[in-house]
C-alpha cells in the first residue's frame, strides 16, 4: 500500500535543502577520528556542533563525559500524554583517513562529484546520524513539535569498539528509557532499494593447543612411534564438519531459528549476482552448507572457521621435525538464538570426544558475542515500511548481515526496547577506505523516511 510524507514536513525539507547540505558539509569537515589522541580537540568540537545543532533544532541537549570520547544526548519529551518514546543511536566518530593519496579529494574537505556527497564519515556515520538529526528538525520547525518523545543518542567511539557504552547505558537506563530503539549505520541491498536489517550474527572465538612430546622430535628417530600434535590438530578440525558442509559438532544446530520460508523467498528474489560476487573474492566456485543459498549462508546460517593454523617447521627449506605443539584459532558465528556460552560447551565436549590419545588439549574462549535478529512483524516494523515507501515508493526488502555489530544487542538487552536497523549506505559506498561517499539520493529519501517514521510511528501506536 503506498505511503506518502506529510505535505508539510515534505515542503520543509525541500525548502529546507540547501542549508542542509551546507550544515553536512560543516560537520563533515571536522576531522573526528576516535582512534587518535592528536584529534581529541576536534572529537570535542564534534560532540559540541551536534549538541548545538539538536539544540537550534529545538531538543534539549548535554555533553555527558565518559571515560573515553563524550556521549551527546538530544531530548525532546513533550509529546501528548500516552505518546511513545523512541531513541535514535548514532555515532560522530569517523575511521582514520589515511591512506590520505588515495583519496581523489581530501578526506575532511567534503566533495559533490556524480550525486554522492564525498568525505570521511559521509555514510559511516555522520551523514546517516544527521538526517536523522534534520528529520526531528522538520517537525519543530513545520509544526512545532514531534507526534513522539526522542531521545537522541550520539558516541563518539564506534569506531573504537564503544569500550564505554554499555556501562554509560547501563548508567543512565532510567533517563534512556523508551519504547523502539532506532539506529541508521548500515546499507541498503542496492540503489532504489530501501532495506531493513533483520539479522547480525555472533561471535564464539576459540584457541585451541594441543601439546605432544615435550620437545620437537627428529621425525626419522621418532616419526610414526609417537603421537604427532599437527596431525591430531588437523584430525580433530576434520571432524567439524561432514561432507555437506554441515557443522558435525554435536549439538550445534539445536537453537538455531530457521527463517520464515516468506522471508527465505523474498531473499531468493534479491539482485544478487553470484559471478560478481566470485570475482569480488577471488574463487572460481564457491563453498558452504548444502541446501541454502550464499545470502542464507552469509546471513541465516552458522559458520566454524579456521582462523589461522601454527604448527612445526614452516620456514625455508625443508626440516624433519615431529613439532611437540599445534595450535587452531577457530571463529564460529551464530544466529539466533545460539548462545556464545553454550557452543563454548559443546565445542569443548566435542573437541574432547574426538581428540586422540597422546596430546593434551587445551580450548580456551577467547571472545564471544551474542547474535540478533528483528521482529519483523509488529507495529514498528510496520510504521519503517510505510515510512520507507513513503520516501522510496516501494516496499523495503529485508537483508542481513553475516557480521556484528555488538551494540545492537547491548541495547535491546540493556533498554528491553526492540531495535530498528534502517540504513541508507549502498555497496560500494568505501565506509573504512578512502573515497568514502554517501548517495545524495539517499541522504535526501532517509531525512524523508525518517521524518515520516515518526508519523507512522504514533498512527500505529493510535490505531
Ligand atoms: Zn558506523
Amino acid at each position: 500500500m503506498p505511503a506518502t510524507l506529510a505535505s508539510d514536513l515534505a515542503r520543509y525539507l525541500d525548502d529546507n535543502d540547501r542549508r542542509f547540505h551546507d550544515e553536512l558539509f560543516d560537520f563533515l569537515r571536522i576531522p573526528s577520528v576516535s582512534a587518535r589522541s592528536e584529534y581529541d580537540a576536534d572529537m570535542q568540537r564534534a560532540a559540541k556542533w551536534v549538541s548545538d545543532n539538536l539544540r537550534t533544532a529545538g531538543l534539549d541537549t548535554e555533553i555527558l563525559s565518559t571515560p573515553g570520547h563524550p556521549v551527546v544526548l538530544g531530548e525532546w519529551r513533550k509529546a501528548p500524554a500516552g505518546a511513545l518514546t523512541v531513541l535514535i543511536y548514532g555515532h560522530y566518530d569517523v575511521q582514520p583517513a589515511e591512506p590520505l593519496e588515495l583519496w581523489t579529494s581530501p578526506p575532511f574537505e567534503p566533495a559533490m562529484r556524480n550525486g554522492r556527497i564525498y568525505a570521511r564519515g559521509s555514510v559511516d556515520d555522520k551523514g546517516q546520524l544527521f538526517a536523522h538529526m534534520k528529520a526531528l528538525e522538520a517537525h519543530l520547525g513545520a509544526r512545532g513539535r514531534l507526534p513522539v518523545n526522542i531521545i537522541v543518542l550520539a558516541e563518539g567511539e564506534e569506531e573504537v569498539g564503544s569500550d564505554n557504552l554499555e556501562a554509560f547505558v547501563t548508567k543512565h537506563a532510567k533517563r534512556l528509557a523508551c519504547d523502539y530503539i532506532v539506529i541508521s549505520d548500515s546499507s541498503m541491498f542496492a540503489p532504489g532499494l530501501p532495506s531493513i536489517l533483520s539479522s547480525l550474527r555472533g561471535l564464539a572465538y576459540f584457541q585451541i593447543d594441543l601439546e605432544g612430546p615435550a620437545g620437537d622430535l627428529h621425525s626419522g628417530s621418532y616419526g610414526g612411534a609417537v603421537v604427532n600434535p599437527a596431525m591430531a590438530l588437523a584430525r580433530i578440525l576434520a571432524t567439524f564438519f561432514d561432507a555437506n558442509g554441515h557443522i558435525a559438532i554435536p549439538g550445534f544446530y539445536d537453537k538455531v531459528r530457521e527463517w520464515d520460508p516468506k522471508i527465505r523467498a523474498q531473499i531468493k528474489a534479491l539482485p544478487f549476482d553470484e559471478a560478481n560476487f566470485k570475482k569480488e573474492v577471488g574463487v572460481s566456485v564457491l563453498g558452504g552448507e548444502a541446501g541454502y543459498s550464499t545470502l542464507e549462508r552469509l546471513w541465516s546460517r552458522p559458520t566454524c572457521e579456521v582462523n589461522g593454523l601454527l604448527s612445526g617447521y614452516t620456514a625455508e627449506g625443508s626440516k624433519t621435525v615431529l613439532p611437540s605443539k599445534a595450535m587452531a584459532k577457530v571463529s564460529c558465528r551464530l544466529v539466533a538464538d545460539q548462545n556464545p556460552a553454550e557452543i563454548e560447551r559443546l565445542v569443548r565436549e566435542h573437541i574432547t570426544r574426538v581428540a586422540p590419545a597422546g596430546v593434551k588439549v587445551t580450548i580456551q574462549m577467547l571472545h564471544g558475542g551474542q547474535p540478533w535478529s528483528a521482529e519483523l512483524q509488529g507495529p514498528l516494523y510496520d510504521a519503517a515500511k510505510r515510512a520507507l515507501n513513503a520516501a522510496f515508493g516501494r516496499d523495503p526488502v529485508v537483508i542481513g548481515e553475516g557480521g556484528s555489530i555488538p551494540v545492537v544487542s547491548d541495547f535491546q538487552r540493556l533498554l528491553g526496547a526492540p531495535v530498528l536497523l534502517v540504513g541508507f549506505g549502498l555497496p560500494g559506498e568505501n565506509a573504512h577506505a578512502p573515497d568514502e561517499w554517501f548517495a545524495d539520493e539517499n541522504f535526501t529519501k532517509g531525512m524523508r523516511a525518517m521524518a515520516s517514521l515518526w508519523d507512522e510511528i504514533a498512527a500505529g501506536a493510535r490505531a
